[in-house]
C-alpha cells in the first residue's frame, strides 16, 4: 500500500515536523489553512476514525488526542484556542486515509465550516 502519510512517518518523504513520539508524529500541513495547521497522525496505518472500535479505538484516538494537546501547548495555542478537526469519509471531506486530527490555530476560526 503505498500511503503518503505512512511514508512521511518512516522518513522516507520529507514533511515539516513538530514533533514526534513512539507511536505518532506530528507535522505542518503542507496547505496551511490557519498560521498555524498542523496534521497529528498515529505511526501505525489506520484508515481513518470509523477504522478502530471498542478498546482500540479508545487507546489510539486517546493518545492522539493527548498528543495534539500537547503539541497545541507547545505551539501557544493553548492561550487563545484552537481547533481539532477529524475529516471522516467523502462528505467529510477527507482525502488522505490515514487517520489524521488537524490542529488549527493562530487566528479565529469560523463556525459552520464550510
Ligand atoms: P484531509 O482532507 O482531512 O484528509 O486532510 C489531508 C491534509 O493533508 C490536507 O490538509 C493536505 O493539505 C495535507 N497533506 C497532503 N499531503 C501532504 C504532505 N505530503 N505533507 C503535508 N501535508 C499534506
Amino acid at each position: 500500500m503505498d500511503c503518503i502519510f505512512c511514508r512521511i512517518a518512516a522518513g522516507d518523504v520529507p514533511a515539516n515536523l513538530v514533533a514526534e513520539r513512539d507511536d505518532a508524529v506530528a507535522f505542518r500541513d503542507a496547505h496551511p489553512q490557519a498560521p498555524t495547521h498542523v496534521l497529528v497522525i498515529p505511526r501505525e496505518h489506520i484508515a481513518s476514525v470509523a477504522h478502530t472500535s471498542g478498546d482500540r479505538s479508545a487507546q489510539v484516538l486517546g493518545n492522539l488526542k493527548r498528543f495534539a494537546v500537547e503539541v497545541a501547548a507547545t505551539l501557544r495555542l493553548a492561550a487563545d484556542g484552537y481547533r481539532l478537526v477529524v475529516n471522516t469519509g467523502r462528505n467529510g471531506g477527507q482525502t488522505v486515509d490515514h487517520l489524521h486530527i488537524h490542529l488549527l490555530g493562530g487566528r479565529q476560526l469560523h463556525w459552520p465550516p464550510g
